[in-house]
């Protein structure tokens, strides 16, 4: 199934609770700007190659629109466009005045030189700088990028328009970044699982946690709930993991991935085990943090976990999605589950147009606060509509985006 397909069932689901006109849906599921770009780049190697790249602007009701930048083969216009409105409605059921966005680069950056990367990110703003900025549309790190792409896109953009660190959030602290962004969707995604887990009745210490993908925020998450007495018994990236009934060592993990290029390979600290035996683990919580569309129709009957948080944007596809509801399986959906990386996008934001600095501890508080609440409306959404929690999160974030369409007026 193509992912705009997948995320309009889901968008479908909520509509039909919210009653919403066609013509609204319509109108909330067309995207404002979809742009496509040539990226023709000198090699190290003297030859030209031509990187295609996209950006998505779904959606701007609530405020100007943000998203990710991704660096992966698989990118391609369907997905971006997919991820983007994940963003709109995102921003929305965190309560953020923002829209949403998208944009990514199909290549895969293991095969490029720092300095390559760093010309194609170049030409890329060249290709879109009049069409992002603060006040329009601001992208972050995502898949495949990091603060220093982060640091040569505002770079790059303040070129053509002068010094203008909110054009874009993710960049190193020492770069108009700001402590904690780094972390932030890891720890959001730790901290819903806790109060998940609290909300579900069951013990916090001892609860047993896979995670898929140990970059940004697989890392982080499991670091977050390492330090909350989870056990970690299973990580692994994109050539396999390693699993440990014990619990892993999660700052010897992170202690090893920092002197092995980010990769878990060779890590002596447990067992080696596959991706797809990972995601089939007996754990008491799964959490696909790498790409989308892991758990299939084929996959999701093999599940063990009975609690599975999305910190990737759209992992379950819908088929699997109807298999977990039927059997009674927990999903909590990604809109609301990494919705910490943008929420602190926006600190990180509001910070650079007001020339001060939060120290980490009100970054971490207010992250918290801002998650805290969007969990547990969406919490009471579910109740009170007896529907699964992405329902109830498409339902909070779609409808506060309708309402602010309405009131904003389309003439
Ligand atoms: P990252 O590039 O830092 O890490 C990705 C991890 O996934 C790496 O460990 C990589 O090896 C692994 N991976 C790649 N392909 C894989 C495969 N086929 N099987 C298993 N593992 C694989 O990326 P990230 O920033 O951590 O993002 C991960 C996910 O979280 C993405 O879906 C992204 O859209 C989502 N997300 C990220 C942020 C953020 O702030 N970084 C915010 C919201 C959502």
């Amino acid at each position: 199934m193509r992912s705009s397909e997948a995320t309009r069932i889901y968008f479908d689901r909520a509509a039909d609770q919210l009653d919403l006109s066609e013509n609204m849906r319509r109108l909330l599921l067309t995207a404002r700007r979809e742009v496509q770009v040539q990226i023709p780049v000198e090699m190290d190697s003297g030859d030209l190659t031509t990187f295609i790249g996209y950006r998505v602007q779904h959606n701007n009701a609530r405020g100007p629109m943000k998203g990710g930048l991704r660096y992966h083969p698989q990118v391609d216009l369907d997905e971006v466009r997919a991820l983007a409105s994940l963003m709109t409605w995102k921003t929305a059921v965190v309560n953020i005045p923002y829209g949403g966005a998208k944009g990514g680069i199909s290549l895969d950056a293991s095969t490029l030189s720092i300095r390559e990367l760093e010309r194609v990110t170049r030409r890329f703003v060249d290709a879109i700088h009049d069409l992002f900025g603060p006040d329009v549309d601001i992208p972050a790190p995502d898949m495949g990028t990091t603060p220093e792409v982060m640091a040569w896109i505002m770079n790059q953009y303040g070129k053509y328009h002068g010094f203008s660190p909110a054009c874009v959030t993710g960049k190193p602290v020492e770069y108009h970044g700001i402590p904690g962004r780094d972390e932030a969707t890891g720890r959001g995604v730790g901290s819903l699982t806790l109060k998940l887990l609290s909300r579900l009745g069951r013990p916090l210490p001892g609860t047993t946690v896979a995670i898929q993908g140990f970059g940004n925020v697989g890392s982080h998450t499991a670091k977050y709930l390492h330090d909350a007495e989870c056990r970690i018994v299973a990580v692994s990236d994109a050539f396999g993991g390693f699993h440990r009934a014990e619990g892993l060592d999660v700052l010897e993990l992170h202690r090893y991935i920092n002197a092995h290029s980010g990769k878990l390979e060779g890590f002596p600290g447990g067992d080696r085990l596959t991706n797809a035996e990972l995601l089939a683990m007996e754990c008491d919580v799964l959490i696909p943090a790498a790409l989308g569309g892991v758990l299939t129709q084929a996959n999701a009957a093999l599940v063990r976990a009975p609690i599975i948080v999305e910190a990737a944007n759209a992992p379950i596809e819908p088929e699997a999605d109807a298999i977990f509801d039927e059997r009674g399986i927990t999903v909590l959906p990604d809109i609301l589950a990494n919705a910490g990386g943008v929420t602190a996008s926006w600190f990180e934001w509001v910070q650079n147009r007001q020339y001060y600095q939060w120290g980490l501890n009100r970054v971490r508080q207010e992250l918290d606060r801002i998650l805290g609440e969007a969990f547990e409306q969406v919490w009471q959404l579910s109740m009170s509509r007896k529907v699964p929690l992405r329902t109830a999160a498409y339902m909070l974030g779609v409808g506060r985006v309708g309402r602010a369409t309405v009131l904003g007026g389309v003439e």
